[in-house]
């Protein structure tokens, strides 16, 4: 089946040229309310049938909603071949923000994840990964025109730079001018670091709120717990920050989980300082969530791992984490399968 939110404006146009000059534009906005096919109503139920026959609207369907104390939900989601992925909607004072996935699985290994236990299943596709948004959007009881998503994170299952072209062509269905229409100042994408793909992003055109998955201020710590960190070493992670900086004036963000007796000592804190210190940064750090059969343990010294970059000139934040009880937080999302009796 094909995906009907894959498309933008100018190639449902193509699409359906043979057709009323507006129904691109309908079944764009259709799709964008998150409308299921049978529910385009204004098209003729003969068109619908024959859509049908080939089309799905965003391919999402929420299968179930979690619901966390602290007002977070995280949806288990059904694709079109059955695959499952998870989106986790948060609230803060600031408006709703969505966290996708972008694919199904993770082949990236981190040591500290869920949700590349069981490897890469496969890629989401832009339809897919904008699906999440359109139909959650719609479950909170929003429209185009009243969003109840104000910010998007791509900090679900999966690596956004290793589905590269899916999430290109994501950004630019964002900014369809009659569909969601949310702006990239509200996009976050969240990378472990594929830096040959920093270098792509920064010369996109596109330019979201870049955040990297650093978690370690050394390269010796850092293969210890991220493969990717064989690849690519924690200065060609800063060089290709500061590019993505210099080219799209975003300042970058660095993501830092603290992991107990493995990254957060007082002297870790100096050497991260020391590796990004003298341009517009900012440092996050977590407190490790807890996977299962993960041996890691979350770190108990976060404060003063603040303190110390502070000392240094370097911003942190210490990021509350939302959703650990319905293991909705982040690095918990999988590809998740639902017992009988939870269905
Ligand atoms: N693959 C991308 C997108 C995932 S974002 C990336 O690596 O950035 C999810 C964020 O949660 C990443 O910063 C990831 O490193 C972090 N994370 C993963 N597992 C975690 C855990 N158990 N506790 C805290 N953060 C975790």
């Amino acid at each position: 089946m094909k995906i009907l939110a894959d498309y933008d404006l100018k190639e449902l146009s193509e699409i359906f040229s043979g057709e009323k000059r507006y129904l691109a534009g309908q079944i764009l906005s259709f799709c964008h309310n998150g409308k299921t096919v049978d529910e385009m109503t204004s098209l003729s139920k003969e068109f619908r049938e024959k859509l049908k026959s080939e089309y799905v609207s965003t391919g999402i369907e929420i299968l179930k909603e979690f619901k966390g104390k602290d007002g977070t939900s995280k949806f288990l989601m059904k694709l079109s071949d059955d695959e499952l992925i998870e989106s986790v909607f948060m609230t803060n004072n600031y408006g709703n923000t969505i966290c996708v996935s972008t694919q199904v699985g993770c082949r990236m290994g981190c040591k500290f994840c869920a949700s590349g236990k069981d490897g890469l299943l496969r890629n989401l596709s832009a339809g897919e990964i904008l699906g999440q948004i359109l139909t959650v959007n719609r479950y909170m009881g929003g429209t185009v025109n009243d969003r109840k998503i104000s910010n998007v994170v791509l900090m679900g299952s999966g690596e956004p730079l290793d589905n590269y072209n899916s999430v290109i062509k994501f950004l630019s269905l964002l900014n369809e001018k009659s569909g969601i229409n949310i702006s990239e100042r509200n996009i976050s994408l969240s990378t472990c670091g594929l830096c040959d793909r920093v270098y792509d992003l920064a010369d996109s055109g596109h330019h979201p709120t870049l955040t990297f998955s650093l978690h370690a201020p050394d390269d010796e710590i850092r293969r210890e717990i991220m493969p990717i960190a064989k690849k690519y070493s924690v200065k060609d992670i800063v060089k290709a920050a500061k590019y993505y900086f210099e080219k799209t004036g975003r300042r970058v963000i660095f993501e830092y989980s603290l992991i107990n007796g493995v990254n957060d000592k007082s002297e870790h804190a100096k050497a991260l300082a020391n590796l990004i210190k003298g341009f517009p940064c900012h440092v996050n750090l977590i407190r490790l969530n807890k996977i299962e059969k993960g041996d890691l343990l979350p770190s108990m010294s976060a404060n003063e791992f603040k303190s110390e970059l502070e000392k240094s000139g370097v911003t942190a934040t210490i990021r509350r984490s939302l959703g650990s009880d319905i293991e909705g937080a982040c690095g918990q999302l999988k590809r998740r399968y639902l017992c009988k009796d939870e269905l």
